[in-house]
């Protein structure tokens, strides 16, 4: 099935295993002076490992003034050589192929991050990160292009089997490149050629200093989707004229941070929904043509390079998900794949922040020596209350590491309340984390019991070594006059116990909020939103949110914001803002979503009564799926 996946391509001089690819991806796990640390590394070598094909490095900054984030790598100097030839070495070690991408991030980046002024081709700033930046001369331009070569050569000497030189996602050299961002009147803008002047300088720079066998790739984003942006038809002249000057391969991604959901598509955005620009960019090369954006199934892969769309797939979450995907994919083992759901809470969701990525589904990502499953030194008898999420990881680890575990669930069905997650339009994929960890329990003899409410009889009577309370959250109820006995919550919405009617109000315009209403939405119903703050699902991540909103006005749900429920009557609200009071509906059906708070009252009931007993999760205190999950692998290491 995967026959061609798992065929060999050339990339220049190197010959890659197969066409898995480890695209760039910001971790922020480099010291502030861009110098390796062990975590890199090691991150780096679960990939390798788990046998992808050709790992690309994050951005390597060629200038400290070039950097985007304040963690990522760098090869601006020659102390910095020395640690990421000990990546190399490592990753060459176990057979991998690794090549550093080198960029300069340009208006993309502000002074929080480099500490002076950014710069440009034009001193326009980035919609995105808003800083005026400095108009590059001339002269400066030359000796970026410099700092493009050296770096390359840097790259050579730390062991590096290639570089990949970034010309997409709005950076300093697509800036260059597209009219929407280079107004200059000089030799560097204008027509398209000029506009290639700045990366085609580097390229000849790099082969100067490199050498012209060393491999290079080229980033480009094949349609900007910003107004005014370059389109697939520059991008397909763009490649030709790239592929004359001399690269040997061409990775075709989209967007810049003007349109940064194309960069790091949410969930809402489909599987492999740029391969057409690759598509269009192979027809017009003979190099090979690498495609990307959120392709997670190999199978996808497959399909796509047997298709001819593409010679390489690149898959960036899919291998913080899980680095083993290929050699799980290669050796049939398909249903162990742990694949990304699109929820951006751990990587994007971090590195936004400027933190290190981390992953839901992955707590072990960039924490591989830290977390790693190692057997435990006594075998004990582990009793767990709620097969949620953080309950469910704390099984798979406790149980890997050769306790014997017991998982209670009182429901019917495993995932507790996460599952209900998976419910609204767009988030199908949350479930596929609670499949895969479920056959892990299978596979590691965790007894799963189901319908059944772990209770202290049982734990005074069985004499566990340790329980864990991972017994999750509960909706807060509303206390508002005439409301009591008249709404519903959003759990009763998304766990299908209620029929909402053809009007609803949903009160709380938060995460779950403004979830469910999408949800009613799509199902034919008129859905009002109110909510308290200012905005509506303020905690989603800037993509998710992006597209949530969308859909939301797409569907015509009426949004109150600022807006208070100080009553209820006859199905319809009372609701104050800015001040005012007025009557909203009537409604078939109100629903809340206010808020939970933990659920955990076997916790006072075991307390003194077990060796040992640990709460973790939504029943500790109310916390991201990231968090709890997070947690429930730590729980799992220390048992
Ligand atoms: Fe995928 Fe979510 Fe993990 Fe990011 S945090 S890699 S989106 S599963």
């Amino acid at each position: 099935m995967l026959d061609t996946v798992f065929s060999p391509i050339r990339i220049g001089i190197i010959e890659i295993p197969n066409r898995l690819v480890v695209p760039a991806m910001v971790m922020n796990y480099c010291n502030a002076d861009g110098t390796a640390t062990e975590r890199y590394i090691a991150c780096h070598e679960a990939k390798a490992r788990g046998g992808w094909g050709l790992i690309i490095t994050e951005d390597y900054a060629v200038d400290p003034k070039g950097r985007g984030f304040p963690n990522i790598p760098g090869l601006w100097d020659d102390s910095q050589i020395a640690g990421h030839a000990e990546l190399t070495r490592r990753i060459h070690d176990i057979g991998g192929i690794i090549f550093a991408q080198i960029y300069h991030a340009g208006r993309q980046t502000g002074a929080q991050v480099i500490g002076s002024q950014p710069v440009a081709p034009s001193p326009i700033p980035c919609p995105s990160v808003r800083e005026m930046p400095h108009e590059l001369t001339a002269v400066e331009i030359k000796e970026i292009v410099e700092k493009f070569g050296d770096c390359a050569q840097r790259a050579k000497r730390a062991g590096f089997d290639g570089i990949e030189v970034h010309g997409g996602h709005g950076y300093l050299i697509a800036q260059f490149m597209s009219p929407y961002s280079n107004k200059r009147t000089d030799q560097y803008g204008g027509g398209l050629m000029n506009r290639l002047r700045f990366p085609l300088e580097i390229l000849a720079n790099i082969r100067l200093k490199a050498g012209s066998d060393f491999p290079v790739m080229f980033r480009i984003s094949g349609d900007e989707l910003v107004p005014g942006g370059r389109t697939i038809e520059d991008t397909r002249a763009i490649a030709m004229v790239l592929e004359e000057a001399g690269i040997d391969a061409i990775h075709v991604s989209a967007g810049t941070y003007g349109s940064g959901y194309a960069i790091t598509p949410p969930a809402a955005v489909g599987h492999g929904w740029i391969t057409g620009y690759a598509q269009e960019v192979r027809k017009v090369v003979d190099i090979p043509v690498v495609t990307v954006g959120r392709i997670t199934d190999p199978l996808l892969a497959e399909a796509i390079i047997a298709g001819g769309k593409a010679d390489l797939v690149a898959m960036g979450r899919a291998s913080l998900a899980d680095p083993d995907l290929p050699n799980k994919a290669a050796s049939g083992k398909y249903e162990d794949i742990n694949f990304c759901i699109g929820c951006m809470q751990g990587c994007m969701g971090m590195i936004s922040l400027y933190q290190p990525a981390t992953c839901l589904v992955n707590p072990t990502l960039g924490r591989e020596e830290e977390m790693m499953i190692r057997p435990a030194k006594a075998k004990k008898r582990v009793f767990i209350a709620g097969a949620g999420p953080a309950g469910m990881e704390a099984a798979m680890v406790a149980a890997k590491r050769g306790h014997e575990v017991h998982l209670f669930e009182k429901g019917n069905r495993a995932g507790g309340q996460y599952y209900l997650a998976a419910i609204p339009p767009a988030k199908g994929e949350i479930a596929s984390f609670i499949v895969w960890l479920k056959k892990q329990l299978d596979d590691n003899a965790v007894s799963m019991h189901l319908g059944t409410e772990l209770t202290e009889e049982m734990v005074s009577r069985e004499k566990p070594d340790v329980v864990v309370i991972a017994t999750g959250s509960t909706p807060l109820s509303l206390n508002v006059p005439g409301l009591k006995g008249h709404a519903v919550t959003a759990h009763d919405v998304l766990g299908g116990t209620v029929d909402a009617g053809k009007r609803v109000a949903v009160i709380g315009g938060g995460m779950i909020g403004a979830e469910t209403a999408n949800h009613l939405a799509h199902h034919g119903k008129r859905v009002t939103i109110v909510e308290m703050l200012p905005a509506v699902a303020q905690e989603e991540q800037e993509h998710v949110r992006l597209f949530l909103l969308k859909e939301l006005a797409e569907k015509d749900v009426t949004i109150y914001v600022n807006a208070t429920v100080t009553a209820a009557k006859d199905g319809s609200l009372v609701i104050e803002r800015g001040g005012k009071r007025e009557t909203i509906g009537p409604f078939d059906t109100v629903v809340t979503a206010v808020g939970l708070k933990p659920c955990n009252e076997l916790q006072s009931r075991l307390e003194g009564k077990v060796a040992r007993l640990l709460t973790i999760g939504d029943a500790a205190g109310v916390r991201k799926a990231l968090d709890a999950i997070a947690e429930g692998c730590r729980t799992g290491l220390e048992i």
